[in-house]
Parts: structure tokens; sequence; C-alpha cells
């Protein structure tokens, strides 16, 4: 059976709580660099992260799992400037494709190591924030 990347994460805790979404939901998939991105977070970047691997015949099920799922967060995550849902979590330099990833670690404050800056992004005002929750450690 065919595999295919559905999604990328910077962090073991991210990628294994996609996949339980997704096995809850009766779809076959595994994650792919898991171990390398664990014993040594640095080559995470390197190597683009732990991917979400899923079959084949079920990858748009699973794509519209993983969206379902961005949207809800983006509901719960308005753009503080105008008001709009249609917002992206990013990372700088932009890297859109691990909106689910950083979902996952900001609802449990995991504190994945991340060299990168995150920052949301409302596509439409252009206005761009800082997640509130990972801030408030500090
Ligand atoms: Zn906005």
């Amino acid at each position: 059976m065919d595999f295919i990347i559905a999604a990328t994460y910077d962090s073991y805790i991210d990628a294994h709580l996609a996949m339980g979404n997704l096995l809850s939901e009766d779809i076959n998939c595994w994650l792919k660099d898991e171990n390398t991105v664990t014993i040594d977070p640095i080559l995470t970047n390197a190597i683009g992260g732990i991917k979400l691997m899923v079959a084949e015949p079920q990858i748009d099920r699973a794509l519209d799992i993983l969206q379902r799922t961005k949207q809800q967060y983006q509901a719960q995550n308005p753009c503080p400037h105008c008001g709009s849902v249609n917002v992206e979590y990013v990372s700088t330099p932009k890297k859109a494709s691990n909106w689910l990833g950083t979902f996952v670690s900001v609802v449990l404050n995991a504190g994945a190591p991340m060299a990168i800056e995150k920052v949301y992004h409302c596509f439409d005002c252009g206005f761009e924030y800082k997640d509130t929750v990972n801030n408030k450690e500090t």
C-alpha cells in the first residue's frame, strides 16, 4: 500500500496527537522520522520534521479531518485586529504546513523546543500577532 505525507510536525507530541486523531477515525497512518526528531530536535528542520504518513486511499478523508481540526482552532482564535478567523499560525520564515502541530502544542502548552519564532497571520487584514497562550509562562 502506498502512503502519502499528510502533514509534518516539529515535535513528537504534536505528531502523536495528530496521528491519534486520525486513528480514532479509522485512518491507516504512521509517523516517519519520529525517532530522528525525538533524539535530536536540532535536526528537525534539516529533515523536515516528523511526517504523518497516511494510506493513499484514505488521504482525502485524513486531510478533511485535519482541516476540520484547524477550523475549530481558528474559530477559537480570531484576529484581535479585525475579528477574522481567516488566520494561520506560521513560522518565521513562513512554513504554513505546520499549523496542526502548532495547534496541538498550544493546547497542551507542550513547550517543544523551537528555534523558529511563530506568529499568527491574518489573511484578511495582514495583522500578525504572537500566541498569548505560549507567552504566558514568562
Ligand atoms: Zn485581521
